[in-house]
């Protein structure tokens, strides 16, 4: 029996190739040595000939040095959690990758002194939101949450929240549990579907560090409910702060129940929290919209060192609040007619043996906020089994099966990447066919 191990082209040799000495530049030599050493196993196991392990190293090379990969969301889903919420707008892509290299986010070019860090994406915040006299973003909207109870909560004072506002915001993290674990103490009034303002009085007292209004924004509870308004609960004495959730800056004429920030401070909030990446369109980001002296208060809390935004955050968070609207807000204002021609096309243009079909669709806002509104869209329905290989893809399409077929909804597919999908979809009917 020949030793095969003999016969396998030593590492050297194999990253001689220009193919893979090309890759160290791109990907580091870590990476592309771990892809030779799978290589050379595969000839080890008999799997490939020796004269093909450059070959098969360089085809299974990775794109990027880093794993994430760019998925074409036909889930009908527009801020889809498992796939990164928003995605960004050209313009902040464009900001982010200038943002990368060095940049001036905390020096004034003009004087050469320390700037003031993020003052760009501050201003646009302030300028959207004019009702604000002051604004701070953090690393996230628990982020927001936890500094506000920690500043204003120190030391074990109590928050007064509605039983049907203890949400759970996902991958089992839960508001109140948040808030007790940076060291306030929770005073729960009403019950799951109904909460007076008398019973919000009832609880507040000396020790009440303020009153959380949170939006359950995963969720609705209908029938037998009351709640309490912000402007109700501004007359009880302690400062009110409004956790809206999703991040809409003023009212969305498509969402009607979804709260904004601009009404909840002008019907007297002292405080908004709210995320950046859901309905806002804009990065992972949280958002402090309040009273001037209360939001200068946070920021200068040393606990805010400790959920400080980097540059990249800033800087996508200034372009998708200066920029052309994000992908988030395209896919909202989107006309069901429009969808309908793009998958008329799209389905033209796909071979027969996919048997594509134009049908109607609902989408959903999704994680980000107004869990009762269906977007009426349209989908292309394929067979079933088109959706592990779609997944599997080289650029991967996530779609939905729904009674037995695949649905690939155009909602939150932005019309540029339509040439894709007809790509992805070609290349799996293809590789069936064969
Ligand atoms: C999403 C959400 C949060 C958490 O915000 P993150 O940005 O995910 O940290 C908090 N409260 C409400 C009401 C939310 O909808």
């Amino acid at each position: 029996m020949p030793d095969p191990r003999r016969d396998v082209p030593r590492t050297d040799q194999v990253l001689a190739d220009p193919r893979l000495r090309e890759a160290v530049d791109r990907l580091g030599s870590r990476l592309v040595k771990q892809t030779v050493v799978a290589a050379q196993q595969r000839c080890r196991d008999g799997e490939i000939e020796p004269g093909a392990v450059a070959d098969v190293a360089a085809e299974s090379l990775p794109q990027q040095a880093a794993t994430l990969r760019r998925v074409l969301n036909a889930t009908g889903v527009v801020v889809h959690t498992n796939l990164g919420r928003a995605p960004l707008s050209r313009a902040a892509v464009e900001a982010v990758t200038t943002a990368a290299g060095a940049t001036d986010v905390e020096l004034d070019l003009a004087t050469g002194r320390r700037g003031r860090r993020g003052r760009g994406a501050l201003e646009a915040l302030a300028e959207q939101v004019p009702d604000a006299g002051g604004v701070h973003v953090v690393n996230n909207g628990a982020a927001a949450l936890a500094l506000a109870t920690r500043v204003l909560a120190r030391g074990g004072r109590s928050i007064v929240i509605a039983r049907g506002e203890l949400v759970e915001i996902g991958d089992g993290f839960r508001i109140p549990e948040l808030l007790e674990s940076v060291g306030a103490a929770l005073r729960e009034v009403g019950t799951t579907n109904r909460v007076r303002l008398s019973d919000y009085a009832a609880a507040v007292d000396d020790d009440t560090a303020f009153v959380l209004k949170v939006h359950p924004s995963n969720f609705t509870v209908t029938g037998f409910t009351s709640s309490v308004s912000v402007r109700e609960l501004t007359g009880l004495g302690p400062p009110v702060v409004v956790d809206i959730g999703s991040g809409l800056l003023a009212p969305h004429p498509r969402l009607p129940n979804e709260p904004d920030a601009t009404s909840a401070l002008r019907a007297g909030a002292d405080l908004v929290t709210a995320s950046g990446d859901k309905l806002l369109g804009g990065p992972q980001a949280g958002l402090l919209l309040g009273r001037a002296e209360l939001v200068e208060r946070l920021r200068r809390d040393p606990f805010a060192r400790a959920l400080r935004v980097d540059k990249l955050t800033l800087a996508a968070l200034e372009a998708t609040l200066t920029g052309p609207a994000p992908p988030v807000a395209a896919a909202l204002a989107t006309r069901p007619e429009d969808l309908r021609a793009r998958a008329r096309a799209i389905c033209a243009a796909l071979p027969a043996e996919c048997e594509p079909e134009v049908v109607d669709s609902d989408g959903v806002v999704g994680g980000g906020g107004a869990p009762d509104v269906t977007l009426p869209s349209v989908a292309i329905a394929l067979p079933e089994h088109f959706a592990v290989p779609l997944r599997l893809g080289e650029h991967p399409v996530v779609g939905r099966v729904e009674r037995g077929r695949l649905l690939l909804d155009l909602l939150a597919v932005d019309p540029g990447e339509d040439r894709d999908l007809i790509g992805a979809v070609t290349r799996v009917a293809r590789r069936e066919g064969r």
